[in-house]
């Protein structure tokens, strides 16, 4: 058949396909829903396009198929290896599950499912295998397709798609990965593969394979919505290394168009497109309804017909960053540019929603990405999408909004999202499994025992069974021995008495005969015939007696060896009394850990019913006191009742345990104990990291508690670590208030002041940088010491504190340039009254790009004033302002400073008079 030989014409791949078909698409449902069918002619049916396409693949049918979603994650960076060491990953795997628990706080965490889970561990071969080899087979097979990265700058979307590996081949990213498979199955004569290296920038499709062609338009068949880049390059590709040459050659044009543009390279979308043409082989001689009977009619029919080709087209692409431009501008973007950037990515998650729920609508037009993707993503098409994420929890919203991106892409009822609560219940399922591991560890140990009681028990007595019987025997042998023998002498001697009576006269009596017989032997003993006899007798008696001795020594031996086994009998009974010691000291271990899990879940039971209790109690406007964790275990440990209830609402449950939960460990932050003290700050730290905490903590009493570990610890981890949670709560204005009203500038002061290791210090300079972005406080925090404090830290030199300090000044000073536009400051900055400039003019050409992004945006700020610009130039921050002018990276910047320079009447005077055109 026909169309069995294009089947047939990669057999290479079909068997590989059947064979590793990923786990990722062979789930029943996935598979029985998304997999193409068997067979190529129903396959040719399902291509949408018609351009291109043989006019005898009937265009209709669908396949249906729902985007497929693997999530990886990053391992820790070295970064994250210092900075959050004291801090556990916001999100914790399940790979054999399925699942990823992305962590809430220390004791609850939502669960989600994808298609597949990738651990920092997973291989860049099994990443290939499970999210792209699928479609890259779909693709030869035929169809349409697209793997795409989504995930936070810094995740790993180019090192997942685009690494090229050349130095480890292990690190072979997909794209290469996915043309060596192409390549492997094509064949050279009748098939070929070509590609487009293509970068999307607000809006703008930029050619990575020929620079300077940077506007290319994305024409749409109307009839059969087939896409097309009539402008892009394309590069025929035939062997691996070229290919691998084309993509290195697009990244050092993407590299140069990002410098060239100002932009990032996570700002904008990299599209890989490969589009395989292959011929059919074949078919027409299998189509029915030809006239056979003549050869020659056939072949010339044939010939007559167009070559049959089918193409398919691959698309890879590596997302923009998802993160959110910063809203404060200081990325340096506008309004406009910051929309338009974004512009693609939010089209692309409303295309996502759209086919997710089956939208008679699908908004493909939104956007050049989901334009140039409305071919190959979703509908007829097989998507793989790959959302990375890092482990960081100070990144945690972003991970979250990542995976709820891919949990929208994978289809609305494939959305599990399960709850469950950490600690009581993850302990009493442990517990339970414990137990039961004992439970069979001892039935083992039992069925053991038993057995080997049993076993010497059944020796023993078998060995005592044979020594009495070899003790009858013997005695039974003696006793026949002896009978014998005794019997032989009676026998000789009546013999004896014979012969004797023989030799005396025949006629005297029997009692003559006796007297006789005396006589003889009194008077005539001494003849030597009779000695004789007489000899013999008691030598046969001596015989006897010494046999009887024999005899009974032998018995004697008999009974010892008895005696032995019988003790050997009370040494094994003694064994078998241990043994069941043994097991009854595990019988009542086990019964131990019983009881324990039982008052486990009682107390579980029992807190929710007290905070159930404490909650109705306040809400009637009691003013009961809400006992703490520790109490309430200790009290309900011995209140066996209360187990048996638990008709509380499950929401209620969670919600008020997590309230008895966090007063319990705010309690443990003055415990007498440092180690506890430590794992208490850490906790609340870990939690003051979530948004969603940050009320609860501040509610319960949490910040005013950091504030006084700053003031009463000595310990360096404490202050590191409170200052970092006092830094979480810092970002938030109302929050930002409070420290200020409960002196907390004067004690990050203290703790800057004492510290040594940068870590902290990062920390406090980061909460006092977030109170200097507050234009309330601008006054007071200036007046406590702020800035000095801020300025202090600078001595240690390190980067990330530097970069912390920076981000204060910026703030500070946009703050006060917002007032003194509004009118609502006169005078001098306070930065510079407090003798920020010199700092500042230092290091506005800091290497380090975060130190002198804010410095550069301060210098703005600052100078946008008239009153500043004496200060500013006699500081020398005037040069700062020129350079900013001209060599600033960010175009916004560089005019915005220009801008000023031209407005400012001192500038310009001070320029002319050093005779500078500006
Ligand atoms: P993105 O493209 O999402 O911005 P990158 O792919 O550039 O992120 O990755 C950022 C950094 O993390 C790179 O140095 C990269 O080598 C590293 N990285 C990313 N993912 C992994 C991983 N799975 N294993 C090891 N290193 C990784
Ligand atoms: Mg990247």
């Amino acid at each position: 058949m026909a169309s069995g030989s294009y089947r047939n014409g990669g057999p290479k791949l079909s068997a590989k396909l059947d064979r590793q078909h990923s786990a990722m698409y062979s789930t029943p449902k996935a598979s029985a829903k998304s997999r193409p069918p068997a067979t190529p002619a129903a396959a040719s049916g399902l291509r949408r396009s018609g351009a291109g396409s043989p006019a005898s693949i009937p265009a209709g049918n669908k396949v249906p198929g729902r985007v497929r979603v693997a999530v990886r994650l990053r391992p820790r960076n070295a970064e994250e290896l210092v900075a959050d060491a004291d801090f556990a990953d916001c999100v914790e795997l399940q790979p054999e599950l399925k699942r990823l628990k992305l962590r809430k706080n220390n004791w609850d965490s939502e669960t989600y499912e994808f298609d597949e889970v990738l651990t920092e561990f997973a291989s860049q071969k099994r990443v290939y295998e499970v999210v792209a080899k699928p479609v890259v087979e779909s693709v030869l097979e035929g169809y349409n397709g697209t793997v795409m990265a989504y995930g936070q700058t810094g995740t790993g979307k180019t090192f997942t798609l685009g690494m090229l590996g050349e130095e480890d081949s292990a690190a072979r990213g997909i794209m290469v990965r996915a043309m060596e498979d192409i390549l492997a199955d094509i064949s050279a004569d009748t098939d070929s593969v070509s590609v487009s290296y293509l970068q999307l920038y607000m809006e703008t499709v930029q050619d990575l394979l020929v620079p300077g062609n940077d506007n290319i338009a994305i024409v749409e068949d109307p009839k059969t919505g087939d896409v097309s880049l009539p402008g892009a390059t394309i590069v025929e590709i035939r062997d691996q290394r070229s290919f691998v040459e084309l993509l290195r050659l697009g990244e050092a044009h993407r590299f140069a168009a990002n410098t060239k543009l100002n932009t990032e390279s996570s700002r904008s979308h990299a599209i890989l497109m490969v589009h395989v043409k292959r011929s059919v082989k074949g078919r027409h001689d299998a189509e029915p309804g030809l006239p056979t009977e003549n050869g020659n009619a056939s072949r010339l029919v044939s010939s007559l017909r167009p070559p049959i080709v089918r193409k398919s087209k691959l698309v890879v692409v590596d997302l923009a960053g998802s993160e959110r431009i910063d809203k404060s501008g200081s990325e340096g973007h506008t309004l406009e540019e910051a929309k338009s950037i974004n512009l693609s990515l939010s089209a692309l998650g409303k295309c996502i929603n759209a086919l997710a729920e089956n939208s008679p609508h699908v908004p493909f037009r939104d956007s050049k990405l989901t334009r140039l993707l409305r071919d190959s993503f979703g509908g007829t098409a097989r998507t793989s999408l790959v959302v990375t994420i890092g482990p960081s929890p100070r990144h945690r919203g972003e991970t979250a909004s990542t995976i709820m991106f891919g949990q929208r892409a994978m289809k609305v009822e494939n959305m599990v999202k399960l709850k469950e609560e950490f600690d009581y219940k993850s302990l009493c399922r442990r517990l339970d499994i414990e137990i039961d591991k004992l439970i069979a560890a001892n039935e083992r140990q039992q069925k053991d025992f038993e057995d080997q009681v049993e076993r010497i028990r059944a020796e023993a007595e078998s060995r005592i069974a044979e020594a009495e019987r070899n003790y009858m025997n013997s005695l039974e042998n003696e006793r026949l021995k002896y009978q014998k023998d005794y019997m032989e002498s009676i026998k000789t001697l009546e013999k004896k008495w014979r012969i004797n009576q023989q030799t005396s006269s025949n006629d005297k009596t029997t009692v003559e005969h006796d007297q006789c017989l005396e006589k003889t032997c009194n008077i005539e003993g001494s003849t030597a015939s009779k000695s004789e006899e007489i000899a013999g007798v008691r030598q046969l008696l001596q015989n006897e007696k010494l046999l009887q001795e024999a005899t009974e020594g032998e018995v004697n031996d008999l009974k010892s060896q008895v005696l032995h086994w019988k003790n050997l009998e009370a040494a094994a009974s003694a064994e078998i009394i241990k043994l069941r010691k043994m097991l009854d000291n595990e019988a009542n271990q086990r019964q131990k850990l019983e009881e324990e899990i039982t008052i486990l879940k009682g107390q579980l039971v029992q807190l929710s019913v007290e905070a159930n209790e404490t909650r109705s109690h306040l809400d009637r406007g009691g003013s009961g006191k809400i006992l703490t964790g520790l109490d309430s275990l200790v009290s309900q440990a011995r209140n066996s009742q209360i187990r048996e209830s638990g008709n509380v609402p499950k929401a209620s449950i969670a919600k008020l345990f997590e309230q008895v939960g966090l007063q319990k460990i705010l309690s443990l932050l003055e415990s007498e104990d440092a180690d506890i003290r430590v794992h208490a700050v850490k906790v609340v730290a870990n939690l003051a990291a979530e948004e969603a905490n940050q009320e609860k903590i501040v509610e319960a009493g949490g910040l005013t508690s950091l504030l006084m570990l700053l003031r009463s610890s000595e310990d360096e981890t404490v202050h590191r670590v409170a200052a970092g949670a006092i830094a979480n709560l810092a970002m938030n204005e109302t929050n930002q208030e409070l420290i200020m009203d409960q002196g907390g500038i004067s004690l990050l002061s203290m703790t800057a002041a004492d510290a040594e290791d940068p870590q902290t210090l990062r920390m406090v300079a980061g909460a006092v940088a977030n109170l200097c972005g507050n234009d309330k406080l601008q006054t007071r925090l200036r007046a406590e010491g702020g800035i000095k404090a801020l300025l202090g830290m600078v001595r240690c030199g390190h980067p990330d504190v530097l970069a912390q300090v920076a981000r204060g000044v910026a703030n500070f000073a946009k703050c006060e340039s917002r007032a003194s536009t509004q009118g609502n400051k006169v005078g001098k900055s306070l930065l510079i009254e407090d003798g920020a400039l010199p700092w500042i003019v230092k290091n506005a050409n800091n290497e380090a790009a975060p130190i002198r992004r804010h410095i550069e945006l301060a210098l703005c700020h600052l100078a946008q004033h008239e009153v500043n610009a004496k200060d500013m130039i006699s500081e020398g921050a005037l040069w700062e302002l020129v350079r900013i002018s001209r060599d600033c990276s960010r175009e916004d910047i560089r005019t915005l400073a220009r801008r000023i320079l031209t407005s400012s009447a001192t500038f310009q005077s001070e320029l002319r008079r050093l005779r500078i055109e500006y």
